[in-house]
């Protein structure tokens, strides 16, 4: 009973269909790499966003101290503060 099932589902014509089956591959190869893009802008916007929100936005991660702004304008992507940074350069 199960082989007789099993048997069934097996496909067993490939011939006319073949063409058609590599078009659908390559169409979808490509909103595969449309939503990629996407989902690439979606994870920057994400991240700028959430540094604007982030509480720990302009704190310390070491001291936990406000990083001076000379440090924010310099490198705003910075995670240590001025004293910090130098500590970490030693
Ligand atoms: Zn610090």
């Amino acid at each position: 009973m199960l082989d007789e099932i099993k048997r069934n589902e097996i496909p067993t014509d490939f011939g006319s269909d073949l063409d058609d089956e590599s078009d659908e591959t390559e169409n979808f190869g490509n909103q595969l790499a449309m939503v990629n893009d996407l989902k690439n802008r979606l994870n920057e916007i994400d991240i700028a966003l959430n540094k604007i929100q982030s509480k720990d936005y302009g704190i310390c991660e070491k001291c936990g101290k406000e990083i001076e702004e000379e440090i924010l304008d310099t490198d705003p992507e910075s995670r240590y503060c001025k004293i910090c940074k130098l500590n970490e350069a030693h």
